[in-house]
């Protein structure tokens, strides 16, 4: 099996993070991705359908570190709740 060969430079992930970022920025920003995100985590757990609000939280998180350090926080309560 060979590796590596579809790796991509740091370059090349900052380009794509950047044109992704600039289209998703528009439409679903931090402030509403937090709104979001407890329901987002919550249907994580329970295997629950996600509604398209939900889809963009994950957009969302896969771009934004920042609210992907929130929702991992977030998601360790709940998991420490259960
Ligand atoms: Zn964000």
């Amino acid at each position: 099996m060979k590796t590596g060969d579809q790796r991509l430079t740091g370059d090349q992930v900052g380009t794509i993070v950047k044109m992704l970022g600039l289209t998703t920025d528009r439409e679903f920003n931090c402030g509403e991705c937090l709104q979001h995100v407890g329901e987002y985590a919550e249907r994580q757990l329970s295997n629950k359908p996600v509604s398209d609000v939900i889809a963009s939280v994950e957009q969302h998180l896969a771009l934004c570190p920042e609210c992907r350090e929130e929702y991992e926080a977030l998601r360790k309560i709940l998991e420490a709740g259960q």
